[in-house]
């Protein structure tokens, strides 16, 4: 029994954070785990952001429906989805990615959860678990589950270590260099061969 766990941003969709701060002209929200290194610091300072600017929940996922997936990602997915089980695990949080997820056919999906107050305004995260990935990803094992995962950066390399599989897509050099054992993938094309491979050896 194989199991398909995919990364989402970067993946599927873009990046939602960075895209969002491009379409809203609010260069604040480009900031990343890069420029602070502790989450909740940075989450909160994003919730702050989008409160100074009135921007409440339905605000977002209009933005969010905008963007939409990225070329190529629904039929990527659609396809998949009729050979294997597919899971999708992010950190994201569920109130950003569903205007993403209903143009994707509505694939299941792991990720945490925001807290609006009664005018739509984010006041507050809720992390499921810390490690969600690797986590899931072990729990799927113990499930008798074969697992081929596939993500495009750091925070996606314990789950590929923890699966049966992993796949690096359209990642950056650094993680190219440092991960040698997993093999890279550029485009669906080269994702979609990658994952036929790695089922036929499992
Ligand atoms: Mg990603």
């Amino acid at each position: 029994m194989q199991l398909v766990c995919l990364d989402l941003e970067g993946v599927l969709v873009p990046e939602i954070w960075i895209e969002f701060s491009q379409r809203t002209g609010i260069p604040e929200l480009r900031r990343t785990t890069r420029d602070e290194p502790d989450y909740d610091k940075l989450m909160k300072y994003r919730l702050d952001i989008l409160a100074q600017h009135k921007l409440g929940l339905p605000d977002i996922q209009k933005v969010i429906a905008a963007m939409g997936p990225m070329p190529g990602a629904k039929d990527f997915l659609d396809d998949l989805r009729q050979r294997f089980q597919v899971i999708i695990l992010s950190d994201t949080f569920y109130e950003f990615a569903m205007p993403l997820m209903r143009q994707l056919n509505m694939p299941t999906l792991f990720c945490h959860k925001l807290e609006a107050d009664a005018s739509g305004i984010l006041v507050n995260y809720h992390l499921r678990m810390p490690d969600q990935k690797r986590e899931a990803v072990k729990r799927f094992r113990e499930l008798n589950f074969k697992t081929i995962a596939a993500g495009d950066s750091y925070n996606d390399t314990a789950m590929l270590s923890e699966a049966h599989a992993g796949i690096l897509f359209h990642p950056p050099e650094n993680v190219i260099r440092e991960f040698p054992q997993f093999p890279v993938t550029m485009n669906y094309a080269e994702l979609d061969a990658e994952i036929r491979k790695a089922s036929e050896k499992l």
